[in-house]
């Protein structure tokens, strides 16, 4: 897909996002069911950067599919999840930095990522058998094994730069995207507020009843999804912070022994990291056609990529004692890479677009009704 049909399919995206709003608007009679029908009805018309911004405030719940009087086979047609969806997918390429590349990724996301992590995992396995033939296949657990593989300041210089990339890349993208909504300032009480919500995926429960599956009755599973792998992220994080502190203040370097908060934060995040987005693809799967796009596409590629880092993560602390930790090193590098390189092209973004959805939510209710108000809570009779 080229850049112009990139362009040319956001806009039949957005046109569609438009008219479905328009005619929620009239209606409104979903307005308690998330943010996205009290954001709508601050606004008489739409712009771009409207739909976009209603669009990553949307959290696929489905509640408000499933409660429509006019979804399909109504001549209406409104499918307010998979509207929102499909014109979020296209938000991440439309907003990222550099832009160029951005279709490339869109199309071959996972072939671009399982490229990257075969190629740097045989640049660190070359880089190993050039320095030290037998560095790859040698078992041990002692203080700085893993710097036999390749040197700690290589791996710094490598990954230090992937990751600094993608803190760059992610930081224009986002505001970008902020600014195309308008600009408006950023206040404490709405970044509070934003937390809050992302923090507890408040607007993952439908309303009050949950995520709302096709041909299941609504329930929290996919909310209990997102947030292991939320938290499994952020866990797998704290790991490398607590590693660094480690290697740099305590001129202790990895690996580290199974009780230190290095490998307590590693492998409960890892475990994370992998239950939580398999689940969220089973959902993704049974949600498939009817209020989600499936399992195709940027979200897909990004499970898989958290799939792969949660579990290369996993075998190598569990096999680092034997002959296959130097491959396993270099295989789990190459998915950090991957995933570093990737991130502001990917799916990793919807959760910063979707921060910034919502603190300009929290900004907008305060100057519309001068406090934060919850929407109404009003689950509503379901179909299924
Ligand atoms: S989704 Fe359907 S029921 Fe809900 S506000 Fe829109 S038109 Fe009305
Ligand atoms: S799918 Fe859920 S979050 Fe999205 S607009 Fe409908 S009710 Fe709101």
């Amino acid at each position: 897909m080229s850049a112009i049909d990139l362009v040319a399919l956001a806009g039949a995206h957005r046109a569609e996002v438009d008219r479905q709003m328009t005619v929620c608007n009239a209606c409104r009679y979903c307005e308690g069911l998330c943010a996205v029908f009290p954001a709508m009805e601050l606004r008489k018309t739409f712009t771009a950067g409207d739909l976009d911004y209603l669009s990553n405030l949307c959290h696929n719940c489905g509640a408000c599919y499933y409660d429509c009087q006019y979804a399909p086979p109504h001549e209406f047609a409104i499918n307010v999840p998979v509207a929102m969806a499909d014109l979020r997918e296209d938000t991440y390429a439309a907003y990222a930095w550099p832009g160029a590349v951005a279709p490339l990724f869109r199309v071959n996301g996972l072939f671009i990522a399982l490229a990257l992590v075969l190629a740097v995992a045989v640049f660190v396995a070359g880089f190993a058998l050039m320095a030290d033939s037998d560095a790859l296949f040698r078992a041990g657990i002692e203080p700085g094994a893993f710097y036999r593989v390749m040197p700690h300041n290589t791996m710094v210089v490598l990954f230090g730069g992937a990751f600094l990339f993608a803190i760059i890349s992610i930081a224009l993208s986002v505001r970008r995207f902020w600014r195309a909504a308008g600009p408006i300032p950023v206040t404490l009480p709405s970044l509070w507020r934003a937390m809050r919500d992302a923090g507890s995926l408040r607007y993952l429960d439908g309303g009050g009843t949950g995520c709302n599956n096709k041909g299941e009755r609504p329930d929290n599973r996919r909310r209990l999804y997102h947030h292991l792998t939320f938290y499994g992220f952020l866990l797998c994080l704290a790991s490398t912070t607590t590693g660094t502190i480690f290697h740099y203040l305590l001129d202790w370097p990895a690996p580290y022994p199974w009780w230190t908060p290095v490998k307590i934060f590693g492998v409960t995040g890892g475990i994370g990291l992998v239950i939580g987005p398999l689940g969220l693809m089973r959902e993704r799967a049974v949600r498939a056609g009817v209020i989600s796009t499936g399992n195709r596409g940027l979200g897909a590629a990004f499970l898989w990529v958290l799939i792969l880092l949660g579990a290369t993560g996993l075998l190598l602390t569990a096999l680092r004692a034997t002959p296959a930790m130097g491959l396993l090193l270099a295989v789990h590098l190459g998915v950090v890479f991957a995933f570093f390189i990737t991130m502001p092209y990917g799916k990793f973004v919807h959760g910063l677009y979707r921060f910034a959805a919502l603190t300009r939510h929290a900004h907008e209710q305060i100057t519309a009704h001068g406090t934060i108000t919850d929407p109404p809570r009003q689950p509503l009779p379901r179909t299924t």
